[in-house]
């Protein structure tokens, strides 16, 4: 399962801040820092479990687990998420095809077509278009992503190969594509969730605030 709504998130961390401490420092090679959240739980007795939240893998263990034990379990369990998370992913070829059918079908007058697709780590953003040598860049934290949420943000990059702004003519492009408030709401509460992570104030905060 990959969970990234804010509320299979808030519903996970519900109950009481002050049972997880945030490891902040657990990083494994070739991770992006911050990437990994490892959660130690008192509630925890045996269970161990990971999950996508936001941007960030959260790999929650029992409290009492030794750091050998954590060290041996925290690459194992991401490894298990990202291997699902490929089963899911779509290919850059198939990218650069649904954009194609994304041009096709709602804004047939644009007939560039990008010239390369490809994943990237983008944490600040969702896509990008470079119009000179017609290249697009898609966020890797969309993979697994809704289509509707993938796209969306194809087809906004996509009208980008035209129009380099976000004046009229790219926003009147951009509202024949129907889904695009449920997309906007997806692309929202993901970047919520990977926030609230981020800084466990935020997450206090959120907590305090929901009832
Ligand atoms: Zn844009």
């Amino acid at each position: 399962m990959v969970e990234v709504s804010i509320k299979s998130w808030a519903g996970r961390y519900g109950e009481s801040v002050d049972d997880f401490d945030l490891d902040r420092d657990a990083t494994l090679p070739g991770v992006t820092e911050g990437e990994i959240v490892v959660i130690r739980s008192n509630r925890r007795k045996k269970n161990v479990s990971a999950y996508r939240a936001g941007g960030r893998i959260v790999v929650s263990i029992p409290a009492r687990m030794s750091k050998a034990d954590e060290r041996a379990l925290v690459p194992e369990m991401v490894a298990k998420i990202r291997a699902q998370e490929a089963a899911v992913t779509m290919s850059e070829l198939a990218l650069a095809e649904r954009i194609g059918e994304l041009l096709q079908e709602l804004a047939p007058e644009i007939r560039i077509r990008p010239a390369d697709v490809a994943w990237r780590a983008m944490r600040e953003r969702w896509g990008s278009c470079t119009s000179v040598d017609r290249t697009i860049r898609i966020s890797d934290r969309l993979k697994g992503a809704p289509e509707f949420a993938i796209d969306y943000v194809l087809f906004h990059e996509a009208i980008h190969l035209e129009y380099s702004d976000h004046g009229p003519e790219f926003k009147e492009l951009l509202a024949r594509f129907t889904k695009a408030e449920l997309a906007s709401a997806y692309l929202d509460g993901y970047e919520a969730a990977e926030t609230a992570l981020a800084v466990p104030e935020a997450l206090k905060k959120l907590l305090n605030n929901r009832d």
